[in-house]
């Protein structure tokens, strides 16, 4: 069961409701979304059928939602949620493009690969900092120093910052410096970094686990959700198939469908899914068809020496052809691009 309160609702109406719940056996989850807050209820039909909350201060409304996903569930919620990143939408009305570096390597390659980001039309600036790499062996990314980089050149080029965070420990130091958290595909279902996303007050982006089902992913936001952070935008970035000349297969039904399941945004990220530039764009353009709120892609002044993923970032030509696509492409959807929107 969900129970909505008020945008008005107070602390000490909350607190009522909670007590309610627990002095009924049940357990509560409070989440406060920008717009509203949520409290979730969990427990057995019994305890959910002897509750009765109703009529007190500040609950505008009890909800039983039959998905296995509540609070990020599109059963009872008809608009679907724009999520604000240090001020940029990412939602059904807008188009948000996101890229960067794939991982911050030096301070000079981090700007310059931030303006190239500014200049194609970027609104967020992306970088790895902290790097979940299948060879241990692999560049492992800069870490703090990265984080520090990253957040240095943010505030030069005026791009908010998206990085990664790996590890429950060092929530608290990304979350410092960053505009929004992402989830790594390989953490999807790293339930103890989800729950510590709860208390950061900064927006994610959960990125799908390479085998995941939608149903999976929406598990795992739930719990952010469920942990009190219902800022979650949701990218796919491609899943594991069969076909070796391609690293992973972009599932455009990904977006389709779980905008229909969930409330959530839904991004997708064509760099990570093909591994090869030359497939970055036409993947792109697949997204933003199938209705993707946002792109992520990424961008590298010298990509033949890049320490990570340098085959599939875009410079040049193709970077300029990503440009005129998400300036052409989603106003004929109906949408406006969120750099129209921050000028
Ligand atoms: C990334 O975006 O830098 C990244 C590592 O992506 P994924 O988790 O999708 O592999
Ligand atoms: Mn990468």
């Amino acid at each position: 069961m969900v129970i909505v309160m008020a945008p008005t609702a107070s602390d000490e109406d909350v607190r009522v409701v909670i007590a309610h719940i627990e002095a009924h056996n049940g357990q509560a989850f409070v989440s406060r979304g920008v717009m509203r807050t949520i409290i979730g209820v969990v427990g057995t039909e019994d305890v959910l059928e002897t509750l009765d909350v109703d009529a007190l201060p500040g609950v505008v409304e009890t909800m039983r939602i039959t998905a296995p996903y509540k609070l990020v569930s599109a059963e009872n919620h008809a608009k679907r949620t724009t999520i604000r990143v240090g001020g940029v939408p990412i939602g059904p009305d807008t188009f948000t493009l996101i890229a960067g570096p794939c991982a911050v390597e030096t301070p000079d390659q981090t700007l310059e690969s931030a303006r190239m980001a500014k200049r194609a039309g970027a609104t967020l600036l992306r970088g790895g900092a902290f790097k979940p790499r299948t060879s241990p062996y692999a560049f492992q990314g800069l870490g703090r120093d990265g984080l520090r980089i990253l957040a240095e050149v943010g505030e030069e080029v005026g791009l908010p910052i998206v990085t990664e965070v790996m590890d429950a420990s060092e929530v608290d130091e990304v979350a410092e410096h960053a505009d929004m958290l992402q989830i790594g595909t390989r953490n999807m279902q790293n339930f103890g970094l989800l729950q510590a996303m709860g208390g950061t007050g900064k927006p994610v982006m959960l990125k799908r686990g390479l085998t995941a089902t939608y149903e999976e992913w929406l598990m795992a936001a739930e719990y952010i959700a469920q942990r009190g952070n219902l800022d979650i935008v949701l990218c796919e970035r491609g899943i594991r198939g069969f076909e070796p000349s391609i690293r992973n297969m972009l599932d455009v039904s990904a977006v389709a469908m779980v905008q229909r399941q969930s409330h959530l945004p839904v991004i997708v990220d064509p760099s990570h899914a093909a591994g090869r530039r030359d497939l970055v764009v036409p993947l792109a353009r697949a997204g933003i068809a199938a209705g993707a709120d946002g792109v992520m892609v990424d961008v590298h002044p010298h990509p033949e020496t890049a320490l990570c993923d340098g085959a599939q970032a875009l410079f040049g030509e193709a970077l300029d052809e990503l440009a005129q696509a998400v300036a052409t492409l989603p106003p004929l959807l109906g949408r406006t691009s969120a750099a129209h929107l921050a000028g």
